[in-house]
Parts: structure tokens; sequence; C-alpha cells
């Protein structure tokens, strides 16, 4: 079938992290399928090439998860699921998987489901992508900030993956709807935290957390923060420590036993005697209803802390794209990454929206040049 190639295409990536690099490396290997050299690639990042990789993960670099069924992988986003569906049908974790497999990174999958490269290390990933796309020897990389539409005026296409930090004025400049960014996946600071032991790791029936010198952190807190970005601090949490039944059964088993004593079964003891403070006494002389109350954590949450993945809520407003994350309002001009109002909780889902909505632009990108 005849093909129309076109001549001195330029082509702007806004933004060298994850979900930029993902693309480009995408949108080259497409071209050289089709044997199509005439173009520019330009890769512009105020900072350095992938820099925001480097601290995923602990330093292990988080990749994906391995959950196998897209509806419940895109369960993982409280903000993008719908968006997310053709996305992961496109391109899925598994495809993502094949890919870094495919340019020297092997992995390996925890009990958990989460995915890291076997050499647990980051800059493995960030040095085995860079080498990918150094080797079609055809993508410039530009040490520039890129602070509205106006600087890049003369380019055919243009995409945008700068993530979510300061990114709102450069999302309107191109007149798009940016919901306010707000931060997800983050450590809480509580009122009272000084009550409450540092560093000692609870596992409640909601999931893991521990106590910091500020308040509370770990995945359970993390998912929490995730789900109230948008809410009004204060607010008030509430943490399922044990079944209050359970407890209930150890004070008829043991009356003359102190409370806190017998708290501990379930929690840290040291949780334990700050949740009885001065109310200790034998467990015979405690209510149910009071016994019920120890069951259950109340905390209130004054403000977000600067620990945990820090990925921010809020970005491009979805509706103002199509399922390819192009633009509906400018010609030529696609979203991806971060920026979008998309976020995942922990296990690798913030990379995979990357990895998912970088190779879809990329695809897209290139049907649009090359007509088939
Ligand atoms: C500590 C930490 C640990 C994390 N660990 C994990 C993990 O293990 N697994 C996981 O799935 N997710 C993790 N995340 C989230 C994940 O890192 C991000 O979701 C991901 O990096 C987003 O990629 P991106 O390319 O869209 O944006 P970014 O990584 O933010 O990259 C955007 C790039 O654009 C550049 N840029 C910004 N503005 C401009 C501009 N105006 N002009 C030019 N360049 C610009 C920036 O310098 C940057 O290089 C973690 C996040 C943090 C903070």
């Amino acid at each position: 079938m005849a093909r129309f190639y076109p001549s001195n295409i330029k082509i702007a990536i806004v933004g060298a992290g994850p979900c930029g690099i993902y693309c480009a490396i995408h949108i080259l290997d497409e071209f050289k399928k089709n044997n199509f050299k005439n173009f520019t690639l330009d890769i512009f990042d105020k900072s350095q090439v992938l820099r925001t990789i480097l601290p995923t993960g602990n330093g292990r670099c988080n990749i994906t998860n391995s959950i196998d069924d897209i509806k419940d992988f895109a369960k993982n986003y409280p903000r993008g699921e719908k968006f997310l569906y053709s996305l992961f049908y496109k391109h899925s974790n598994f495809d993502s998987i094949d890919f870094f497999n495919s340019i020297g990174i092997e992995t390996t999958v925890e009990p958990d489901g989460r995915v890291f490269p076997k050499s647990q290390n980051s800059k493995d990933v960030k040095d085995k992508l860079l080498n990918k796309l150094k080797s079609y020897d055809k993508a410039n990389l530009i040490n520039k900030k890129i602070n509205s539409k106006d600087d890049i005026l003369d380019y055919d296409k243009i995409i945008v993956c700068a993530g979510s930090r300061g990114t709102k004025q450069l999302i309107e400049s191109f007149s798009h709807t940016c919901i306010d960014f707000k931060k997800a996946l983050c450590g809480l600071k509580i009122e009272n935290s000084s009550i409450f032991p540092k560093g000692v790791s609870v596992k409640s029936l909601d999931g893991d957390f521990i106590f910091t010198n500020e308040g509370v952190s770990g995945p359970l807190i993390f998912k929490i923060s995730s789900l109230n970005a948008y809410k009004n601090f204060p607010y008030d949490i509430e943490i399922k420590l044990f079944q209050a039944d359970d407890l209930i059964k150890l004070v008829e088993k043991y009356p003359k036993k102190s409370i806190s004593n017998l708290i501990s079964n379930f929690i840290p003891k040291s949780l334990a005697k700050a949740i009885v403070a001065n109310d200790d006494k034998n467990a015979c002389e405690v209510s149910k209803e009071k016994l019920n109350l120890y069951s259950k954590l109340k905390l209130k949450v004054l403000s977000s802390a600067s620990c945990g993945e820090i990925v921010n809520a809020g970005g491009v407003l979805l509706d103002e794209l199509d399922k390819n994350c192009k633009s509906k309002l400018n010609d030529n001009l696609w979203f991806c990454g971060e920026i979008l109002n998309i976020d995942g909780f922990c296990g690798g889902f913030n990379l995979q929206n990357c990895w998912s909505c970088g190779y879809v632009v990329a695809k897209d990108v290139v049907s649009s040049i090359i007509k088939k």
C-alpha cells in the first residue's frame, strides 16, 4: 500500500522524565520500522534527563505491578481509572515488562505484586532507557525550560509530559484546563502527634503504617492521603487496629490483666499504652463501649507531610483529551504522564501511567505523520 511521507517534521517533547523518554523511544522505534528519517526530535528539560526516576521505589524503581486484569489494575487510580482502560488495552503492564526486558532490564515480582528490576537499582533503569534512546542517534536532548506554548511555536507536533510540579501555567498557555494540583501518596501531620511512640510500625486491619516525628506515614497513610487529596485540612480519619470482639474474648479469659497488656496482643505495647494513657486498669473494669473504642484509632489530620512518594493529584482535565491523549482544543498537541489528572496508589501504578500513555501517544503522533 502506498504511504505518504512528509518532509522536515519537527517534534518537541517537553519533559525528559520517564514518560517523555519512553514516548521518545517509541516514536523513534516506529519511525525506524517505517524507514522514515525526515524529522527532528527535540526533547526539552529544564533539569537533568530522567532525574526523577532515581528516587523511585526508594532507589529500587517499582516499575509496575503484576495485576493481570486490566480493570482491576485501573482500580488503583483514584483519578483516571476509566480514562486508563483504553490506554492499558493498547499497552499493558506486561507490554511494558516485555519492553524493559528487551532493553536489558530483567524484572522480578515481589509477593505483593510489585515489579522491580532484578538489579534493584533505579539507576540501571535510567541508564538502559537512555542507552536505548541514544541508540537511534536521532534525539536532541536540550537543557531548557519551556515556559509556555510560545517557546515552541515552530514545532509541527508537541508532546507535553513535564510532570506535575509547577506546570499549571504551561498547561494553561495551551488553553487547557488544569485541575489544581494536590499532594497525594504522602505522610500526614496529625494533632497530638507527641503522645504516640515515634518510629513504631503498626500492622492494622486496614494496612501498615508507622508513627513519625510529625504524624503518620507508610502504605496505608499514603493511600489515605491519596483518597483525601481534595479534602480541606483538618479532617478526621479512623484506622481499624484489630477486631473488638477478639479483645472482648481476651478480657473474658484474663479479667485481672491490665487492659493495655491485653491490647498489646494486637498492636505494639508502646502504642497500646499511648491509647489507654492514664486510664489503664484491670480489663474487667473496662466497659464494652470503651473496648470497642480501643480497637479503632481516630486521628485528626492537620496537613500533608513531606515524606512519601508524593505524586500530585490534578493536572490536565481529561475531558479535553481524546482516548489517545491528544488535545481536543489544539491540533498536533498531546499531554501524557503525571501532568494528566491521573494518579495511582503506591505499587508501580504511577510509572505504568507514564509507560502506557507514553506509548499510546508515540503511536498516535507517528500515525498523524505517516498516513498509511
Ligand atoms: C520519591 C518518589 C518515589 C516514587 N516512586 C515510585 C515508584 O517506585 N513507582 C511508581 O510507579 N511511581 C513512583 N513515583 C511516582 C513517579 O516517579 C512519577 O509518577 C513519574 O516520575 C512521573 O513521570 P513524568 O515523566 O510524567 O513526570 P516527571 O517525572 O515529573 O518528569 C517531568 C520532567 O519534565 C521536566 N520539566 C518540568 N517542567 C518543565 C518545563 N517547564 N520545561 C522543561 N522541562 C520541564 C522536569 O525537570 C522533569 O524531568 C515516585 C515519586 C517520588 C517523588
